[in-house]
């Protein structure tokens, strides 16, 4: 028995905290403790238990909230991993590891025991329990309490409380008693967690018995006829004659949804509530409780999945498959062209994983686990596939953690924070589309979800493949120092060419048509030449909204954000003024804000004004638009593009998130529009991300029976990225951005921290970073290079004043000693924790 157990708890401080544990009580390491801290209770992470008494006096810890820890070892390390290589606070990084924050507002539940029942009994009897101690009004309101409890199966405290005004110590001496039993109220058990789902009876067992047929859903005839007739056991006998309209609306629904739906779906039809209840009195309908998962896509599977690999697809699997039996830590890169095949592969080897008892993680992109992603997982691996993305709710995360953790779904898929699922005998890590910046989480702790998985996979003697058609630099870099092993996957399938692209020099265009073109005279030909063969079309502006900039005639200023030193874009649909960076909207001025001009002008061209171009040059064409105005979430982004895979839309328009990796085969010409905006970023990886983004964005030509064609318009006709992104050469890109790296001492060659100094006080911001900065010089830093202070890209941000410093050096271990000390000064000096953020490895410098 220890006497003292250090916790990490959530806060923004660089350390643990010391509590004494009291008698009798059991906390275990990486499990959770109630404690008191500064006049609030907090639950925080046992990381030690020990017997040394702390220099100052300690609290006791209220309660230990696990028997088991909810960390295992493994993770436990690897958060401490984390906590000191990003230099974040510890709690706050088991925080982001642990999904139940629903858990965390705990609530305490009653249940009445066969005592209390006995108790409640007797008093019936005889008016009053015999030889109390508590006064009558007592024991009237412990009768209440009895006679409340034996009426369900628990009740909450708050409700409890409620219905019968009962006070806390009183309940605390009923406990004693043992009339009643407290209980934690987890989230997993919480019952407003389960959605009612409706069934249709028997048409599952009909799923498993009969093939599944081409993905379709179930039609009417095929469906419901024998769920009427199969119903042999019904004693009404019910026939399909009997159904009256609106019952046969609702049955219909749920046949196309597959035989079963939330109950709220339903609603949404046009019958009255009382069809689904009377249809469950016959028979037809079964209500069950389900718990919220993900829900299932109503969407048909883009494919089947069959696994006939190609050879070189079958060489891939082969090259992981044979690391993974090796049970010892291996790092794979598989470099797979667009078009090239990698999910299929991904897929084999979880399987494979799967087959041999173990477990596998697979991480996608932000925008990447869409509803057909979803439904490839559940086709494949069924109900052992766990899915996490960003949009569940806290308690639907929480419901994946358990799962998961009892060991039912031993295949996980989701987004960043999935690389902290606690799958046990983890075999397999696969980061999809390892380059992409959504795996940087851009708020503390700050961590690289890529880097985060091969650490990961290290400590648990596991695989991790990145796959990408563009790796980033980093990883290309430890693939040629054989840190990494190299797969590569260079050809499309079936052998299908890369589009051809061409280059529009858009100075030329301007001096030939003597005027700024948004659509060069080359585009516009090409995509009337594909409208009229039926083909499609889509075009990339990386920049959403009408126009980017609002300036004045007159005195020659721009509308800025009161929030943010950056320009109001203008949404011309939506009536207003929108901040990109903070979302501040204001109205469309009629007049310059600071000399009263009427000659305000709209700048520039966004994805809404491009749209609108286009509906002009091209009055017949079908144009959809995908950018995040338009995409609510995962739903519309699917939508938008089952609209150009049916040929529903001839053009599709939009932003980045065109161009991410979905395969619509109609596409044979892409148009990219001011694809070099970012080049002109002060950004050290401007020209990787614009070589990533064209050679994405090209890859969605062509993926059909005819080949694609590329037309992309450039006001940097000479740059390295877009040259070598127009001849799909991957290797001579690398070599040179490789040699800018190492000549300005940037990643992969040398480590990088931005650190940066933010106040909504000018004057603070200005002092603090005069301060650290003037410490960073008396400091003995050697092979540091310090950078700053100097005013951020962006001078202000969110209300906030931006300064900040970049660190590079060789040595990860100097640097990060050095930003200890720093973290350390700043301490002692009072400024606020919260307002010094240290970014390692930052992906994001403006
Ligand atoms: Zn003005
Ligand atoms: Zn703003």
């Amino acid at each position: 028995m220890h006497l003292f157990c250090d916790v990490a708890l959530a806060v923004p401080l660089d350390m643990v905290f010391t509590y004494a544990i009291p008698p009798g009580m059991e906390p275990v390491v990486g499990g959770r403790v109630l404690v008191p801290f500064r006049q609030q209770r907090l639950s925080g992470i046992v990381v030690e238990l020990h017997d040394r008494p702390p220099q100052v006096k300690t609290k006791k810890v209220i309660e230990a909230l696990d028997l088991s820890p909810v960390l295992d070892e493994q993770l436990l390390k690897l958060g401490k991993w984390i906590s000191d290589y990003y230099l974040a606070p510890i709690g706050e990084v088991f925080r982001t590891m642990l999904p139940l924050s629903a858990e965390f507002k705990r609530s305490i539940a009653y249940r009445i025991t066969d005592e209390g029942r006995m108790a409640l009994h007797l008093a019936g009897m005889s008016g009053s329990p015999a030889r109390s101690k508590r006064t009558p009004e007592q024991q009237l309101v412990e009768f209440r309490v009895l006679d409340y409890l034996a009426e369900r199966e628990s009740g909450r405290e708050e409700s409890l409380r409620g219905a019968t005004g009962v006070a806390k110590a009183l309940l605390a001496g009923m406990v004693r008693k043992k009339w009643i039993a407290r209980e934690d109220v987890s989230a997993a058990r919480d019952a407003a967690r389960l959605a009612k789902v409706a069934a249709l009876v028997g048409a599952e067992e009909r799923a498993k018995a009969s093939p599944p047929e081409t993905g379709q859903a179930p039609s009417l005839q095929r469906d419901v006829a024998p769920a009427l007739n199969g119903r042999g056991a019904c004693p009404s006998t019910t026939t399909s004659k009997k159904l009256n309209e609106n019952q046969r609306t609702l049955i219909e629904a749920l046949a196309a949804f597959g035989g079963r739906a939330r109950v709220e779906t339903l609603r949404e039809l046009d019958v009255p509530r009382t069809t689904l209840s009377t249809l469950v009195r016959r028979g037809l309908i079964e209500l069950v409780d389900e718990p919220q998962g993900f829900t299932a896509s109503k969407l048909k599977p883009r494919q089947s999945f069959d696994f006939e690999l190609s050879a070189a697809q079958k060489e891939a699997f082969h090259n992981i498959s044979e690391a993974v039996a090796s049970r010892k830590f291996a790092g794979l890169l598989l470099h797979g062209i667009t078009g090239s095949g990698k999910t299929a592969v991904y897929l084999a080897c979880m399987r494979e994983v799967l087959e041999q008892g173990r477990s596998s993680i697979l991480l996608v992109p932000e925008i990447g686990l869409t509803p057909a992603v979803a439904a490839d997982l559940h086709q494949v691996f069924g109900d052992e596939v766990a899915i996490l993305h960003s949009g569940l709710s806290d308690a639907e995360r929480a419901e994946q953690w358990h799962r998961i953790r009892r060991g039912e779904a031993r295949v996980v898929a989701g987004t960043r924070s999935a690389v902290f699922a606690p799958v046990s005998d983890l075999a397999l890590i696969i980061v999809d589309e390892e380059q992409d910046s959504s795996y940087k989480q851009e708020e503390t702790p700050r961590y690289h979800a890529r880097d985060v998985a091969v650490m990961r996979a290290k400590m648990a003697e596991a695989v991790v493949v990145l796959g990408s058609a563009t790796p980033s630099l980093e990883s290309y870099y430890n693939a040629k120092k054989n840190k990494y092993a190299l797969i590569e996957l260079p050809d499309r399938v079936e052998k299908r060419p890369l589009p051809e692209v061409e280059i529009v020099d858009m100075r030329q265009e301007f001096q030939e048509t003597g005027q700024e073109q948004v659509i060069s005279r080359k585009l516009a030909e090409e995509i009337r030449e594909r409208l009229e063969k039926k083909e499609q079309v889509m075009v990339l502006l990386n920049r959403r909204g009408y126009s980017p900039v609002v300036l004045c005639r007159a005195c020659g200023r721009t509308l800025q954000c009161k929030n943010c030193a950056v320009s109001m874009t203008h949404h011309k649909r939506e009536h207003k003024m929108e901040c990109h960076y903070c979302g501040h909207v204001e109205h469309i001025p009629e007049k310059c804000a600071h000399c009263g001009s009427e000659y305000v002008y709209f700048v520039g061209t966004g994805s809404e004004k491009l749209e609108e171009l286009l509906h002009g040059m091209f009055p017949q064409a079908r144009i959809g638009r995908l950018d995040r105005d338009t995409v609510r979430g995962r739903e519309d982004f699917e939508h938008a593009l089952n609209a150009l895979n049916e040929g529903a839309l001839d053009m599709l328009v939009g932003t980045q998130m065109i161009a991410k990796g979905h395969d619509i085969h109609g596409v044979t010409l892409v148009g990219v529009i001011g694809a070099d905006m970012a080049l002109g970023l002060p950004d050290f990886r401007a020209a990787e991300r614009t070589f990533q983004l064209l050679t994405q964005v090209a890859g969605r030509a062509g993926r059909g029976q005819s080949p694609g064609t590329v037309v992309l318009q450039t006001y940097f006709q000479e740059h390295y990225a877009v040259q070598f992104a127009a001849r799909h050469d991957f290797a001579g890109f690398y070599e040179k951005e490789l040699q800018f790296r190492a000549w300005m001492h940037y990643p992969p060659y040398n480590a990088i921290a931005n650190v940066l100094i933010r106040s909504e006080k000018l004057d603070d911001a200005l002092t603090w970073s005069g301060e650290l900065g003037r410490w960073f010089e008396k400091t003995r830093h050697e092979g540091i290079r310090v950078l700053g202070p100097a005013a951020a890209p962006i001078t202000r941000l969110k209300r906030d004043y931006r300064y900040h410093f970049i660190l590079k050096s060789a040595s990860r271990e100097k640097m990060n000693a050095l930003l200890r000390a720093m973290l350390a000064e700043a301490a002692a000096r009072k400024i606020p924790r919260t307002q010094v953020i240290v970014d390692v490895d930052a992906v994001w410098l403006m």
